[in-house]
C-alpha cells in the first residue's frame, strides 16, 4: 500500500456525550507513530467491546478511537528488531482498542512490545476465531493445572457457558479429557445442544445459581473457569470439592463478591484471578502455543461466526444484551 492509498476503518468519535462509530477511509499517516504497521486480516468482538459502544465503563479512552483489542495479520513495515515484513502476527490486549488504537481497520501501527509471533501451525483466521475470548480460556485452564487439577480429580464447570471464553474453556477442557458441565442462563434446547456439541457432559441451568449461597454447600466441582462473577462466583466458591480451584476472569454477571472465607479455610479452596490484558508475554506465547492443538477445528467452527466490520456496532449492542451464542470473527477486508 502507498502512501497515498486509503484504508478502511471502523472509527469511533465522541459527539457531546454520545459516541458515533463510522466506516471511514483513512491514510497511512492518519496512523499513530508506533514501530510496527500491519495489514490487518481479522479480529474479534468481545464483551469489552460491547462496553465501549454503549458507553460504559469507560472503555475507550481517547477520540477519534478505533476499537479491537484482537487482530491477526502481516507485518508490512518495522523499526523493531523483533519483526520483520511478512511476519504474521497476533496483538491481544494491552489495552489495545482501549488507550491505543486497534484491529477494527484494515491497517494498524501497533507497539511491537505488544505484538506475539503467529504459532506455527496456525493461520490469522483462526488466531481470531480464538482471540482474546480463546487465549483467555487458555489461560484459565493453564491455572486449574498449575493448581493440580488433573483431568481424574472430578467434574469442571465453566459459567457463562455459550459465551467467547465460555464456549472456549468448554472446548479445551473436553478436549483435555476433563468432564465438563456447562453453566448457562439459558433454557433454550438448541443452547443445551450447542454445549453439547462443544463438548459439554451436563447442563447446569437452575434457579439456585441467581440465589445466595449458604457458606458450604455440597461439595461439587474440582476445578470452575468462571467467567460471570457476583453471585454465581460466590455460589461455586461454597460447592467446590476439597483442594479445588476457581479461576475467574469476568464480570458478565457483576463485579461484587458476596463469600465467606470459610471454602478457603475449611476446604483449601483457591480462586485464582486471571488476566489477559496485561499478561506477561511468556505466558501468553505458552498460552498461545497450546491453542495450536488443545482446541478441536470441529469445536472452532460451532463456535464462531464471521462479520464484516460494518456489523461490528450492531453485534456490539447484542453481545451486551447476552444475545450472541459462542464467539465472532471480525473480517476487516
Ligand atoms: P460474552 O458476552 O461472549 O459471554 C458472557 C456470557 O456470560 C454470556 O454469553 C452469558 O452466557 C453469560 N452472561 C451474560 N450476562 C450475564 C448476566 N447478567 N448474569 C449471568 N450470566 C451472564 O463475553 P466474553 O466471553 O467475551 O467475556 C466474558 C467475561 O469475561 C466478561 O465479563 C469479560 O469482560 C471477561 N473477560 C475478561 C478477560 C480478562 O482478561 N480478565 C478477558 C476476556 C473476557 P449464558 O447465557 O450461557 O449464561
Amino acid at each position: 500500500m502507498t502512501k497515498k492509498e486509503t484504508f478502511t476503518a471502523l472509527v469511533v468519535e465522541r459527539e457531546d456525550k454520545n459516541l458515533v462509530a463510522e466506516l471511514k477511509q483513512l491514510k497511512i499517516e492518519d496512523l499513530p507513530d508506533e514501530d510496527v504497521l500491519i495489514k490487518v486480516d481479522y479480529s474479534t468482538l468481545n464483551y469489552k467491546e460491547g462496553l465501549g459502544f454503549a458507553n460504559r465503563n469507560k472503555i475507550f479512552r481517547i477520540f477519534p478511537m478505533v476499537p479491537g483489542v484482537d487482530l491477526a495479520g502481516t507485518v508490512v513495515e518495522s523499526k523493531s528488531e523483533d519483526f520483520k515484513p511478512g511476519d504474521q502476527v497476533i496483538l491481544n490486549g494491552w489495552s489495545v482498542g482501549e488507550r491505543y488504537w486497534g484491529g477494527y481497520a484494515q491497517m494498524a501501527r501497533i507497539k511491537s512490545d505488544f505484538l506475539i509471533p503467529l504459532p506455527k501451525g496456525m493461520d490469522t483466521k483462526k488466531a481470531m476465531a480464538l482471540g482474546t475470548a480463546g487465549y483467555t480460556a487458555m489461560l484459565q485452564v493453564m491455572a486449574l493445572e498449575e493448581a493440580g487439577i488433573t483431568n481424574d480429580k472430578g467434574p469442571i464447570i465453566v459459567t457463562g457457558a455459550s459465551g467467547g471464553v465460555g464456549s472456549n474453556a468448554v472446548a479445551i477442557l473436553a478436549g483435555l479429557g476433563y468432564e465438563v458441565t456447562a453453566l448457562t442462563r439459558s433454557r433454550e434446547a438448541s443452547i443445551h445442544d450447542y454445549l453439547k456439541k462443544i463438548g459439554a457432559r451436563d447442563i447446569a441451568c437452575g434457579d439456585e445459581w441467581t440465589q445466595k449461597p449458604a457458606p458450604l454447600e455440597s461439595q461439587k466441582w474440582a476445578g470452575a473457569v468462571d467467567t460471570v462473577g457476583s453471585v454465581v462466583l460466590s455460589r461455586l466458591l461454597s460447592e467446590m470439592k476439597y483442594g479445588g480451584c476457581v479461576a475467574a476472569c469476568g464480570l458478565a454477571g457483576g463485579f461484587e463478591l458476596n463469600a465467606t472465607v470459610m471454602p478457603f479455610i475449611l476446604r483449601g479452596v483457591s480462586l485464582k484471578g486471571v488476566d489477559s490484558v496485561s499478561c506477561p508475554t511468556p505466558q501468553r506465547i505458552a498460552a498461545w502455543d497450546r491453542l495450536v492443538t488443545d482446541i478441536s477445528h470441529e469445536a472452532l467452527d460451532h463456535i464462531n461466526k464471521i462479520i464484516p466490520l460494518k456489523e461490528v456496532p450492531r453485534y456490539a449492542g447484542e453481545i451486551l444484551q447476552g444475545n450472541i451464542t459462542g464467539h465472532i470473527v471480525v473480517d476487516v477486508n
